[in-house]
């Protein structure tokens, strides 16, 4: 039996790895696809203390990767089912195997929000994009058009501005929730162009998106901007399907954790994006996970 079972690979997860493991216990980390969650989808970070040459993503998560096995942490890839976390031990199926754990640490992250709006689900793919980093390349030298005002958006703003001749921001306020440096320099890129007090009504095209049907939220007026791809940065919506029913969360769908990120279920922990947290950022993700590890190992020694 584990003492602790992970669930999710990104810096979250693999943070609480490399804790649990250099604490002497018995782990293992079960990722559904591939290490690093989000981030890998991050064209740049810049914010992680002590690594200031704003390595992408994908570098990072496999630098927290390596470092994890690099101390023993053992990763196993492949969907979790059937998780149960209510009985001691705590148990789900993985490839087919019956998987017990005195403790469990829920790491499983956060997806993008979608914005419900007609077009939406038919032209994802064919034009709406919910990741500048994967699919920016597609709009070398065209108009791409990104939809929010926070971080994600501002740094994918930026990143394509890079790329495409030219970038709208539509932004549903007059004001970025982003952070300054990043809306002080989209602020300055000449081919970023904003659309304020404005939000998409529909996503238009046949087979392929041509334009977004926007509505000023002042004037009321409706106009299309013609764009060759969206990208789509509203938020993220916690990952707690798998454990939907079996913990408290919070009114926004987060899992409720104490200070030591443990649940309303004892010998249960959640860390990272998942998490009722006010600040998602990778650093912030890594520490939830290095607390939840210390108290999930604690947790699991008394039993
Ligand atoms: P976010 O901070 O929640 O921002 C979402 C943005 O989308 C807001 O500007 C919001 O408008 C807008 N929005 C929400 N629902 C909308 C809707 N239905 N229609 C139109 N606009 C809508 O989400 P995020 O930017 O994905 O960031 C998520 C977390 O990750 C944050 O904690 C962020 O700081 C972090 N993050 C950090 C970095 C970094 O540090 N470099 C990079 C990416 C993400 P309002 O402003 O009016 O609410």
């Amino acid at each position: 039996m584990l003492d602790t079972a992970i669930i999710g690979g990104g810096p979250a997860g693999l943070a609480a790895g490399l804790y649990a493991v250099r604490g002497g216990g018995n782990v293992c980390l079960y990722e559904e696809m591939f290490a690093g969650g989000q981030i890998v989808k991050t064209h740049r970070i810049d914010n992680y203390p002590g690594i200031s040459d704003g390595p992408d993503g994908y570098a990072l998560a496999a630098r927290f990767e390596e470092h994890a096995a690099a101390f023993g942490l053992k990763i196993e890839y492949g969907p979790v089912t059937e998780l149960v976390l209510n009985e001691d031990p705590k148990h789900f199926m993985f490839n087919g195997e019956r998987i017990e754990a005195k403790t469990v640490i829920l790491a499983t992250g956060a997806s993008p929000k979608t914005l419900g709006i007609p077009g939406e689900k038919e032209l994802t793919g064919h034009g709406v994009s919910y990741c500048a980093t994967c699919d920016g390349a597609f709009y070398k030298n065209r108009t791409a058009t990104v939809i929010g005002g926070g971080d994600t958006a501002i740094s994918d703003a930026l990143y394509l501005a890079k790329l495409c001749k030219k970038v709208y921001v539509v932004h549903r306020r007059d004001a970025l929730r982003a952070s300054a440096i990043l809306a002080d320099a989209a602020l300055k890129t000449e081919n970023i162009e904003f659309i304020w007090n404005s939000v998409p009504e529909a996503f238009l095209g046949e087979g392929k998106l041509s334009g977004i049907r926007l509505k000023n939220r002042v004037t009321g007026e409706v106009s299309e901007l013609s764009t060759d791809g969206a990208f789509v940065a509203v938020g993220v919506v916690p990952r707690t399907e798998l454990f939907a029913g079996q913990i408290a969360l919070a009114e926004n769908g987060s899992v409720i954790t104490d200070e030591h990120m443990e649940t309303s279920v004892k010998g249960v922990f959640a860390a990272g994006d998942v998490r009722n947290t006010p600040l998602r950022q990778v650093v912030t993700a890594c520490a939830d996970g290095a607390i939840a590890a210390t108290y999930a190992l604690e947790a699991s020694r008394v039993k």
